[in-house]
């Protein structure tokens, strides 16, 4: 209740601005139309269970040649953006730079993301930070993009059912070594939380897709029923 009443004075004292360029806009948290048409958002037709963007999809339905050969790590996948010059520097902001700011935008965009899925998770997960990346950083930036998508789904937020142990930075490492560097990390430390829910993870990022899918590994193994994801931005490859 004090929240939203300090929300509300803030409102007032900052009229709305784009979180990345200053521009006056109608809404708080909105982008500017500038800054909105540098991104490349990911529209149809698309994979109906990664989201890779795609030229041609008949009615919908269509899986791109990766989902063809049972390649990919997740039940489905959308993202919001392509990953590209203006995407990460957004990003590397939100995530090391401290503009928590974009998180409403960003999350805005993930929930546009989500409109042709079934919507039916169970519960809203936050790819887990370890504990020194956490205290270091003071925020994880996957839980910031993750509450706003639980409110709007109306399901519980969970972030300490599954833990993570550090492991050096996975910055330049292969597809291959990224799956390596990333095996085991993940504990499921409640799994009766876990058992028989549909999960939806959160990430800024889908890269080469090791660390969700190590992720779903483990939930799997502790008895969860489905596990799918929801990212900012998405590198985009030839698959
Ligand atoms: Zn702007
Ligand atoms: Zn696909």
């Amino acid at each position: 209740m004090i929240a939203r009443g300090i929300e509300k004075i803030i409102e007032f004292l900052f009229p709305p601005a784009c979180p990345v360029c200053g521009a006056p806009v109608s809404l708080h948290g909105e982008l500017c139309a500038d800054c909105f048409g540098c991104f490349e958002w990911i529209d149809s037709p698309k994979c109906s269970r990664c989201g890779y963007p795609m030229v041609f999809a008949p009615n919908g339905a269509a899986v791109c040649p990766a989902c063809a050969r049972d390649e990919f790590g997740l039940e489905w996948l959308r993202s919001a953006c392509r990953y590209d010059e203006m995407s990460r520097s957004v990003m590397l902001s939100f995530k090391h730079g401290g503009r928590i700011k974009y998180a409403r935008f960003m999350a805005r965009a993930m929930i546009w993301a989500l409109r042709d899925v079934p919507a039916d998770c169970d519960i809203v997960m936050p790819v887990p930070l370890a504990r020194p990346r956490l205290i270091h950083r003071t925020y994880n930036q996957a839980t910031l993009l993750a509450r706003p998508i639980a409110h709007a789904m109306n399901v519980p937020l969970d972030v300490d059912s599954v833990r993570r142990r550090h492991r050096p930075d996975m910055g330049h490492m292969t597809p291959r070594q990224r799956k390596e560097n990333i095996r085991g990390v993940f504990t499921v430390a409640r799994p009766d939380r876990v058992r028989g829910r549909k999960i939806l993870l959160v990430d800024d990022v889908y890269t080469s897709g090791a660390t969700l899918s190590e992720l779903r590994r483990v939930l799997l193994r502790a008895g969860a029923k489905s596990v799918c994801g929801v990212t900012f931005c998405r590198v985009v490859r030839t698959v």
